[in-house]
């Protein structure tokens, strides 16, 4: 009995508003009104009407506890609520070079379930996904929840994605997967919606929600890995360009006259500071084969020549960032990705001088460049908070409920 309502009409206005407050929930995880009606817009009165209404049909419960004591305010701190479990669960699926991993989250941001198998080395993208299938199932059940429950499911694929058609692009790391459609081939193992972002992107996610990037509306995740990519988040929201390839500053001009990148541009800062860079510089005066692994580790030990080629990486990756700050103006940039994390402040200390002596002023006072939390975690939880980032209505399991605790 909940059909849709007319378009303009009150009916439809109160049902747009509703699912403003749960798209904000979904995206706050825990959160006060005051912060629900900033966040959507919605006068406080509206926001506490439509709030009691979802309390009624069991779709939001207060938090035990208080949130944190407004700094100057009188009274007692306000009260937090979160959507409830039965609001729908989102699933975050990643697959690695030799692993794949599922995590289940409620829409309170709690991690109800996170699961990791090892896959053999140039696994097949065909039984890779299907063991991807099986995992959510079983992790599914393990938490007691069904498929009607699952708002959608975000994924993390070992390759750069064209998101304009969401296929595997040119990969260096597994061929299997290029050209493969990997968000519909997942929908046609688990009949769910199924989205599919890149690893930068999905590692900005995860930090604004779980890690270092918290609280922040205009964050930069930066990803210093075999290549450098950026995640940028403008006004708390993922900023993808009209084609999603914003966010590519490993192809930033640094040397006109450089070494040839792969992308046929000369100098890019990729040549320059991506780990394969660094291995090559360091093959040259060391002989022998280095791999990021293995210069990480020399550097943590005190190799002095590893621990210049990671501090000279810092500094061309600041020439960009510095760039990117005078652009974008951002309040704080997370550095991630397999190098960024093991180096910290190796890497991060000669990459914050770089922007303090490149950037105006104004935009490398405003910044605020801080190591990842979530280390290798970063994209299995970017997946899951894809979904939770992505709005749309309760899940089917619950929409009854909700609609007959909201007709009154
Ligand atoms: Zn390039």
């Amino acid at each position: 009995m909940h059909g849709k309502a007319e378009p303009g009409s009150p009916g439809s206005l109160r049902e747009a508003n509703r699912n403003r407050v749960i798209e904000a929930l979904r995206e706050l995880g825990v959160a006060s009104r005051a912060e629900i009606a900033r966040r959507t817009g919605l006068s406080r009165t509206t926001v506490s009407t439509i709030v009691a209404d979802l309390r009624q049909a069991g779709l939001v419960v207060e938090q035990d506890g208080d949130g944190p004591p407004i700094p100057g305010a009188q009274g007692r701190p306000p009260t937090m609520i979160a959507l409830h479990r039965s609001a729908g669960v989102a699933v975050g699926i990643d697959f690695g070079k030799r692993h794949l991993a599922v995590a289940i989250a409620d829409p309170s941001h709690e991690i109800l379930a996170e699961e990791k198998r090892e896959l053999p080395d140039d696994y097949e993208a065909q039984q890779a996904l299907d063991a991807a299938a099986a995992l959510v199932e079983e992790s599914l059940a393990a938490v007691g929840a069904v498929r009607e429950d699952v708002l959608g499911v975000g994924l993390g694929v070992p390759g750069p994605i064209h998101l304009a058609t969401e296929t595997v692009g040119s990969s260096s790391i597994l061929p299997g997967w290029v050209g493969l459609h990997p968000a519909s081939e997942m929908t046609r193992r688990l009949a769910l919606p199924v989205h599919v972002e890149n690893d930068a992107n999905l590692g900005a996610l995860a930090e604004l929600t779980w890690g270092a990037g918290r609280g922040c509306r205009d964050l930069v995740y930066l990803k210093v890995s075999t290549g450098i990519g950026a995640g940028l988040v403008i006004g708390g929201q993922l900023f993808r360009g009209a084609g999603g390839t914003a966010g590519e500053i490993g192809h930033t001009t640094i040397d006109e006259t450089g070494d040839i990148c792969r992308c046929g541009n000369r100098g890019c800062l990729e040549t320059m500071a991506g780990a394969a860079a660094i291995a090559a510089l360091l093959e040259r005066s060391r002989g022998g084969e280095i791999d990021a692994e293995r210069f990480i580790e020399l550097a943590l030990a005190g190799d002095t020549g590893c621990r210049r080629a990671i501090a000279d990486a810092g500094r061309h990756i600041g020439v960009a960032v510095a760039n990117l700050c005078n652009l974008f103006n951002p309040e704080r940039i997370v550095v991630g990705g397999a190098v960024g994390v093991r180096t910290g402040e190796l890497l991060i200390e000669p990459l914050r001088d770089s922007v303090r002596l490149r950037a105006i002023p104004t935009a490398a006072e405003d910044v605020e460049i801080v190591p990842g939390r979530l280390g290798e975690r970063a994209e299995l939880l970017g997946a899951v908070a894809l979904v939770l980032h992505r709005g749309g209505s309760v899940p089917r399991g619950a929409q009854g409920a909700a609609a007959g605790g909201a007709g009154r």
